[in-house]
């Protein structure tokens, strides 16, 4: 089989021809179908952060396939499912964050495409008990950017507390801010898009922000405070600091500022002003089983769409060109199996009018 293998940080993939694995234990094997290419798997190829994955690796963690094959401890899966490879590939189900609905803080949790082998490649394991349930009502390409850039956003938005009417601004509007305006809008806020391309902010107000600022061309935050007094939680998607920056500054009193955009650097904050304006700012990462379920519940009833763009699996090294260079609207995904494993599977081919 196919893999797009990080052999050096800072290189372009490169593609193995590996023998397909073997699922172990709580382990299912799947055919990967879609896989969507999020900015943190530029960061993992780049080595950008603190803790760098072992390399090789292959990338990928919004990967979308059927179950061939599973381990002799799995109950919860069988051949054939339609299962995703969220972030959040494994965790140990006995500490006090994975005992407290914080799966996502357990320290000895294992991650796609990053301490264990993504969906950059044509079979992928996942452990049973954490991979993701595809409805089959959902197309598997403008899934997969929900298992990932969608839960991320849709938990970043719970954890700025706004609440329906009250406003909210995305700052970046890529593949994690365009699902967030939807998931924005879904939860009945008033959304405030920034971003420093205008075609990514002609995005957003198709998908319903109800206003939107160029960060490169306007002091957003001082635009954000005239208009409407501030926003009452601001999520930050942009891979920036000084992105980060600038969002607290777009808070209003008493406001939330939630970082999900993981630029490796450090951001000033004025201890003054976070004071006497009641600020707080918090840190968001993925989000638990139970929120992809409920961000995948969303998509399945039609509330967000992710706006998506194919590319053939060997494109893959393009594509992260193009993300580095902001090129990218939307999400692109990656097909490597796509019809042909449904046709297989004797699974009826379809097609969808936007995907
Ligand atoms: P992307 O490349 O698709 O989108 C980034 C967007 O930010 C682009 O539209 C870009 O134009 C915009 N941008 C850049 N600088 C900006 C600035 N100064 N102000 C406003 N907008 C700016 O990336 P993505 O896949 O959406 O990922 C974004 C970030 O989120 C990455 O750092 C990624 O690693 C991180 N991430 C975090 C989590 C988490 O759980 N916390 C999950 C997934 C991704
Ligand atoms: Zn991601
Ligand atoms: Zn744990």
């Amino acid at each position: 089989m196919r893999a797009a293998v990080a052999r050096e940080f800072g290189k372009p993939l490169e593609f193995d021809d590996r023998v397909v694995p073997l699922p172990h234990g709580f382990e299912a094997l799947v055919r990967v179908e879609y896989t969507g290419v999020c900015h943190t798997d530029l960061h993992a190829v780049g080595g950008d952060w603190p803790v760098k994955p072992a390399l090789p690796f292959v990338p990928g963690h919004e990967g979308v396939g059927r179950v061939v094959a599973v381990g002799h401890e799995v109950t919860s899966l069988k051949v054939g499912d339609r299962v995703g490879n969220a972030w959040l590939w494994s965790a140990c189900g006995e500490c006090e964050y994975c005992t407290s609905g914080r799966e996502t803080l357990c320290p000895v949790q294992r991650n796609s495409g990053y301490t264990v082998d993504g969906s950059f490649q044509d079979y992928m394991l996942v452990d049973s008990r954490y991979a993701a349930r595809i409805p089959e009502s959902l197309d598997p390409a403008r899934v997969a950017p929900i298992l990932c850039a969608g839960v991320t956003v849709y938990k970043g938005l719970k954890t700025t507390g706004a609440r329906p009417g009250q406003w909210v601004v995305v700052s970046g509007i890529g593949g994690l801010g365009h699902l967030a305006v939807e998931y924005a809008v879904a939860m009945g806020l008033d959304v405030v898009a920034v971003d420093v391309a205008d075609s990514k902010l002609v995005l957003a107000r198709e998908l319903g922000a109800t206003f939107t600022v160029n960060a490169a061309k306007t002091d957003a935050a001082a635009e954000i405070q005239r208009e409407i007094g501030g926003a009452h939680g601001v999520l930050v998607t942009a891979p920036s600091e000084a992105a980060v920056a600038q969002a607290v500054r777009m808070a209003r009193r008493g406001g939330t500022i939630s970082l999900v955009g993981l630029p490796s650097g450090t951001f000033p904050v004025s201890v003054f002003d976070t004071v006497l304006n009641g600020l707080t700012i918090k840190g968001s990462i993925v989000g638990t089983r139970g929120d992809l379920a409920e961000a995948l519940d969303l998509a399945a009833r039609g509330k967000v769409h992710a706006t998506v763009t194919k590319h053939p699996f060997a494109d893959v090294n393009r594509v992260l060109d193009d993300m580095r260079d902001g090129r990218i609207l939307g999400r692109v995904v990656l097909e490597l199996a796509g019809d042909l494993a449904r046709e297989e599977a004797g699974y009826p081919t379809r097609q969808f009018a936007n995907a």
